[in-house]
């Protein structure tokens, strides 16, 4: 398995279940399995991320498979300090063998399966689970003009709170739920002026990740099944009303503009000749699954990610031992959340554990 985040470790309780049925004589044979992560430290993406950020749901609905989320003090959601304490938790309560600040550079097919290369070694194994996240791999668009900024343009994955932009103009960049969040953070330090492309859409406030699972995973079903849907969360809008999106969209600190078209040295222009200042440009335009490891097997690309089976929706087309867990609703409904991602991992485990028992000249 390569990465220790989430979605990593909910494929490791399975697959420490697998290990468990074979010892006590209900399974038959398990595969071994290690994870391999870059990080020195447990938690994936939630020990990167600011400290005011909480989640969309509270704990007892944003847990992994086997070990529920505490509930978090006081009042609000979780934050992703308590997240990334919880997942350090899950890591030794299930005892999983992480191997950390490894860094997968590459991974290779061989005669029995994948080559696995990285800062710390070679691992060879008959499948691999990818679970590397989006955190690794940031979008940031290119503008006329960048290089004349003297400003600092910044990208979500490096916004770690507002006390560094106090008193600072900073012009965010983004229509989802990082854009919103980190515009409402600022709006009370900073002089904000929020930029998305399209006017940006609210999810119902009564609409929390509960209910954002229940919706995609309708969704999913429904396609799978070939019947008609009654939509997917996109339709409803793009943004969670939190509380602390709402009360800034309530007091009228969010309110967007258009993008702008171009950098100029002391800030941006719009096509129609505007002009605006700014000390900062915060991108809050997403992210790309973080896969520069698999180059070398050159994977057939489908809307932007690996082509994935039309039945077991985390299963490289191009080399059935490869799978793909928790980037987003293309590899298993709503298995970028936690509460999501413990279906996807399960079916997940149990298809790369079958690969696993066989070597490849025994699969047709
Ligand atoms: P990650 O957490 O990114 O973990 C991937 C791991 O892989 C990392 O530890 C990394 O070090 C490792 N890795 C990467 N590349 C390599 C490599 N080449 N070699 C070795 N290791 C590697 N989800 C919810 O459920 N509820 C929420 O309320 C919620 N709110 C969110 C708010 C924001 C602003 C954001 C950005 C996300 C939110 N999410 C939420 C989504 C959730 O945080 C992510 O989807 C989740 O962290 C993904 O988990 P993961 O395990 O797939 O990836």
């Amino acid at each position: 398995m390569i990465g220790g985040g989430q979605a990593g470790l909910a494929a490791g309780f399975y697959l420490n279940r697998l290990r468990r049925d074979e010892a006590s004589g209900r399974s038959g044979r398990a595969p071994t399995f290690t994870i391999l992560d870059a990080s020195k430290d447990p938690g994936g993406a939630w020990q990167h991320y600011w400290p005011s950020l909480e989640l969309f749901s509270p704990a007892a609905y944003s847990s992994l498979p086997g070990y529920q989320m505490p509930a978090r003090d006081g009042d609000g959601n979780p934050s992703a300090e308590h997240v990334t304490e919880y997942l350090r938790t899950y890591e030794a309560r299930y005892d999983l063998p992480v191997h950390r600040a490894v860094t997968v550079g590459s991974v290779r097919v061989s005669a029995d399966g994948y080559i696995t290369d990285t800062n710390q070694g070679q691992w060879t194994s008959r499948a691999v689970i990818n679970a590397t996240g989006n955190w690794g791999n940031p979008v940031i668009p290119q503008l006329p003009g960048g290089d004349l900024f003297a400003g600092q343009q910044l990208h979500t994955a490096g916004y770690r709170g507002p006390e560094a932009h106090a008193g600072q103009k900073v012009i965010v960049v983004g229509g989802g739920n990082s854009g919103a969040q980190i515009a409402a953070d600022l709006a009370p330090v900073a002089t904000v002026t929020w930029v998305t492309r399209k006017p940006p859409r609210y999810l119902p406030d009564d609409v929390d990740g509960r209910a954002l699972f229940q919706i995609a995973t309708r969704h999913t079903r429904a396609l799978a099944a070939g019947e008609p849907s009654a939509g997917d969360v996109g339709s409803l809008g793009d943004i969670v009303a939190v509380p602390a999106v709402r009360a800034a969209r309530d007091a009228g600190l969010l309110q967007a503009r258009p993008m702008f078209s171009r950098f100029i040295s002391s800030g941006v222009q719009w096509e129609n000749g505007e002009q605006q200042e700014a000390d900062v440009v915060l991108w809050c335009t997403g992210f790309r699954p973080a896969l520069q490891h698999l180059q070398p097997l050159g994977l057939t690309a489908r809307n932007g990610v690996p082509a994935t089976d039309a039945h077991l929706v985390t299963r490289s087309v191009d080399n059935t031992g490869l799978f793909f867990l928790g980037y987003g609703d293309w590899c298993g409904p709503a298995s970028a959340t936690l509460i999501g991602v413990g279906a996807t991992a399960r079916d997940t485990v149990a298809a790369a554990a079958e690969r696993a028992a066989h070597a490849p000249s025994e699969i047709s």
